[in-house]
């Protein structure tokens, strides 16, 4: 019986579905929703600073000056205006990007989708971080590659454990060296140059997924693994996590002999990402509201990362571990070994606060121990309750 065509089912479905699953996490986030529950378990912005007034501001106006470019057809590359500011910032803070490497996707989530789709065949060999992006899992799993996870530790991704082969043989590497998604941690300054030389060397592809790296609270930014090898990276970058998941507008940024088929992926998937919201995201990148909208991100969400620190600090029983984070939206916390996560998770579920077992977070060997918890979304009130529920529910599973 194969997994993918079970007894009886009416239509005869593609290998590849058998490596298609639901995101638990999707499903554990309609629970979370509930209103009386402390959600620390979303990656979302906050709702209550999602910039609506100033995007309704900016739609009017994309439609009362450009009616016909918005609504028509676009190049599937992206609209021109968005390539070249995207370019221009990049290249202002690491080495040059051209207009001409920037692909404009629905989201960074199409960028590891196209990706994977031109890079990836049965049992290709692909270097994930563990933990790391559920998502990312999601997309190279459909294209059934045999998964090698490479152990992190809070410096992030260890470059001196890859293998000479792993680096020969593997068709790319996945990490996100900013505040990562789930524990948060950042790849140390020394790590960066390690996998950027091992990448030029070997022509390891790396792909640098990026999309809390502008999120920073404290020690600046750190220099992109493209910015120091731009010729065996793909970087990409988001405007979910500054402006609004819903207009649905992320890039790559791709190395010259590898963009005509990323391209051509894109155009089989969806021609292009809907006109309308790219100019959103041009307009506000270019007038000034983007970047005062960061900054009032970045005030709010390092308050609630400290209030979660000093909460944790203050509940936690010995044992307890977690990351330190220096920007973003993710704090990783690791439980002593006797306890299982998803134990946690149901008895904190019941107590009325969402967190998220960390085993959904590794493409292969899960550690069970690990929670991942989100700032972004609760008040500093909520943030307090919450954690010491949780501190109360971790020490009585640690007395059972
Ligand atoms: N990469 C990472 C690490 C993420 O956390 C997310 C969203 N949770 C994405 C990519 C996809 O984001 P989007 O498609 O909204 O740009």
């Amino acid at each position: 019986m194969d997994r993918y065509n079970p007894p009886g089912s009416r239509w005869k479905l593609a290998k590849r579905t058998g490596q298609m699953t639901h995101s638990a996490l999707r499903e554990l986030l309609k629970v979370a929703e509930r209103p009386d529950v402390i959600s620390f378990a979303g990656g979302l912005p906050s709702p209550a600073l999602l910039p609506s007034d100033r995007i309704k501001e900016v739609l009017k106006r994309i439609l009362e000056t450009d009616a016909v470019g918005t609504l028509q057809y676009g190049p599937s590359e992206g609209y021109t205006p968005l390539r070249e500011a995207i370019a221009e910032q990049l290249s202002s803070t690491g080495s040059t990007v051209y207009p001409s490497q920037v692909l404009v996707t629905t989201g960074s989530q199409q960028a590891l989708d196209l990706l994977a789709r031109v890079l990836i065949d049965e049992g290709s060999k692909v270097l994930i971080e563990a933990p790391t992006y559920l998502g990312a899992v999601q997309a190279f799993s459909q294209y059934e590659p045999q998964f090698e996870q490479v152990k992190s530790d809070d410096a992030g991704l260890i470059p001196s454990l890859l293998s000479q082969s792993q680096v020969q043989e593997a068709r790319l590497l996945y990490t996100q060296p900013n505040f990562q998604n789930p524990t948060g941690r950042r790849l140390a300054p020394e790590r960066r140059r390690q996998l950027a030389e091992l990448s030029l060397a070997n022509n390891l592809l790396v792909v640098e997924d990026d999309p809390y790296g502008d999120l920073v609270y404290k020690g600046g930014a750190l220099p992109s693994i493209r910015s120091l090898a731009s010729d065996t990276v793909v970087y990409l970058g988001s405007f979910s996590k500054i402006l609004a998941p819903g207009l649905r507008v992320g890039y790559l940024v791709a190395p010259d002999d590898l963009m005509a088929k990323l391209v051509q992926a894109k155009q089989a998937s969806d021609l292009h990402t809907a006109g309308i919201t790219q100019r959103v995201a041009y307009h506000a990148f270019r007038n000034g509201f983007f970047a005062s909208h960061l900054d009032e991100l970045k005030v709010r969400y390092s308050e609630q990362c400290e209030i979660m620190l000093q909460s944790l600090e203050l509940f936690m029983s010995p044992g307890v571990t977690w990351s330190r984070p220096e920007g973003g939206m993710f704090l990783w916390i690791t439980l002593p070994t006797q306890l299982d996560a998803s134990d946690v998770f149901v008895a904190a579920m019941q107590a009325g606060v969402a967190v998220v077992p960390g085993a959904a977070f590794y493409a292969t060997e899960p550690q069970h121990n690990t929670l991942r918890l989100s700032f972004t979304t609760a008040t500093s009130a909520q943030i307090r309750s919450g954690i010491e529920l949780l501190g109360r529910i971790i020490e009585a599973s640690l007395r059972q």
